[in-house]
Formats: structure tokens, C-alpha cells, sequence
């Protein structure tokens, strides 16, 4: 049996950042500090920061002590009312969510209309909606595209800006920006700005190349991880044996033992040792 791990599987720098910065500040504090939401989508990692002291919020109204902003950032209205009462954020927002919450701000004072592309329910997308302005539409998948430009031609806007979810789908992102650039005419100026970000492009391009050459893919990630779910879709696009799983306990080995080239790949709030644990269930 032979088994491929691709090389841009687990923690994403974002990830990573976040998670030391986290024990850090627990260390600093005894345990006492909150977080916004699952501070990444592992739960294994979130039960093993709780142990810690770490306390998960729902909403910004229950907060009693510093609070941690996770790395999909959060919406203008928090940072208002946090100010307004004088909560202490450790901001965490991954830099490259930051930029392009910066970027569509930009765009929405230079009088753009803003198409952006993401899942609905999406912490960080709600969070990058936010920065909009009012003039924005979010499309999550071809469905949206015709509301999207009647809204965008209602508004009496000419320009646009075309941008997305950090962890957006690459294939889905190119085939909804030419449908959009299709059906706009000459009239309308139209900027696209490709914002998934390096890990989420590297991870779906490899997972894209190893699954087209193994016989069972495995993606490892958790369940209401948006990266993850994507890997899954590229990976069972290419290969009909295709399955996702949170953890080792999560596998079949007696429908995995009848697979001889294995591949495995893993969402970016996967941390290494449950990469490792899944390998050595397999081998063993
Ligand atoms: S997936 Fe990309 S944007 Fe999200 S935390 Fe990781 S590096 Fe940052």
C-alpha cells in the first residue's frame, strides 16, 4: 500500500499564528480570556484550548474578560460595540482578511459596487460584508448571478469589484467571474481581484493533482470547516472514491484496505498529530 500525504495538508500560517498567540495569552492570563466563536474549526484543538481556560463566546454581549478575534475576523458592527464598551480585543484576524476588508472599503468609497463571492453563513464572509458598504451583493454560487446584476445595474454604478472568500472555491470563482463579465457590456467596468488566499490555492491545486492519481482520497478537516469542504468537492471531482473524515476514529479500514495508492490531505485547522494518527491507523 502506498500513501501520499500532499505537502500543503494542515495548519495554515493564519492558523498557526492564531493558535500560539492563544496559548500565549492564556499563559499570561491564568485562563481567563474569551474567544468569538470556535477559535479555529477543530474540535479537537477548541476542547484542548478549553482545558486551558479558554471560553467560547457566542456573541460579543456575553464577553467578561479580554476577547480573541479568530483568524475569519469579525463584522464592523463588533468592533463598534466593543469599543462602545470597553471590551479588550486580541485581534487575530489573518492579515490577508484584514487586506481585504481594507480593499473592499477602498472600492465602496471610490463608488464600486462589490460582488462578493462566499458561503452565506460564513463567519469571515458576514465579517467582509460588513465593510461593503450598501452598494455590495454576495453571490454564493451561479444561482446568484442574475439578482446580483440587476441589483448592480439598479444601483446606477458603472464600476465593479469582483472579490471572494479567502478559502472560495478556485474553479467556482473563475467560472462565475466569466458568466458575470459575459453578460456585462462595455458600459460597465469591472475589476476582479483574485483574494483566495495562497494556502486555500496551493491546497486545491495539489488536492486537485494527487486525487487524479490515487485510487481513495482522504480529506481530513472539520466538518463546518468551508476549506475542508472544498477539498472535498475537488477531491471527489477527480476521484470517485473520495471521503471526508474528522479524525482516525471517523475511518472505515476495511473499506480503506481494499485501496492500494491512498492519498490524504487535510483542511488548514487540521493540526499535524491527527494527519499522523490517520496515517498510522492506516499503516498499521
Ligand atoms: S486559510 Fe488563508 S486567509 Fe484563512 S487563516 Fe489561513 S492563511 Fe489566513
Amino acid at each position: 500500500m502506498n500513501i501520499i500525504v500532499g505537502k500543503n495538508s494542515g495548519f495554515c500560517a493564519g492558523v498557526k499564528y492564531t493558535i500560539s498567540k492563544t496559548e500565549e495569552e492564556l499563559g499570561k492570563t491564568s485562563g481567563k480570556v474569551d474567544c468569538l466563536g470556535e477559535i479555529i474549526h477543530n474540535k479537537q484543538v477548541v476542547n484542548s484550548l478549553e482545558q486551558k481556560g479558554l471560553r467560547i463566546i457566542n456573541s460579543i454581549d456575553e464577553a467578561e474578560n479580554k476577547v480573541i478575534i479568530r483568524a475569519h475576523g469579525i463584522s464592523r458592527d463588533v468592533y463598534e460595540k466593543a469599543k462602545a464598551n470597553n471590551i479588550k480585543l486580541i485581534d487575530l484576524t489573518c492579515p490577508k482578511v484584514l487586506r481585504i476588508h481594507n480593499q473592499v472599503e477602498a472600492y465602496s468609497s471610490d463608488n464600486y459596487f462589490i460582488f462578493l463571492f462566499g458561503v452565506k453563513n460564513h463567519p469571515e464572509t458576514i465579517g467582509t460584508f460588513s465593510f461593503c458598504g450598501n452598494n455590495s451583493y454576495l453571490l454564493e454560487d451561479t444561482a446568484d448571478i442574475d439578482n446580483a446584476i440587476s441589483s448592480f445595474k439598479a444601483s446606477g454604478l458603472k464600476d465593479l469589484l469582483i472579490i471572494s472568500q479567502t478559502t472560495f472555491s478556485l474553479s467556482l470563482f473563475d467560472e462565475m467571474s466569466s458568466i458575470i463579465l459575459n453578460k456585462l457590456n462595455s458600459d460597465y467596468n469591472v475589476h476582479v481581484e483574485k483574494s483566495i488566499c495562497n494556502a486555500t490555492s496551493l491546497r486545491q491545486l495539489e488536492t486537485k493533482e494527487l486525487s487524479a492519481k490515487v485510487d481513495l482520497m482522504i480529506i481530513i478537516g472539520g466538518k463546518n470547516s468551508s476549506n475542508t469542504k472544498k477539498l472535498y468537492e475537488v477531491a471527489l471531482n477527480n476521484c470517485k472514491n473520495a471521503i471526508s473524515i474528522e479524525t482516525k476514529d471517523d475511518l472505515d479500514l476495511s473499506f480503506v484496505k481494499s485501496f492500494e495508492n491512498i492519498g490524504i490531505m487535510a483542511g488548514a485547522s487540521t493540526p499535524d498529530y491527527i494527519i499522523d494518527d490517520v496515517c498510522n491507523a492506516i499503516k498499521q
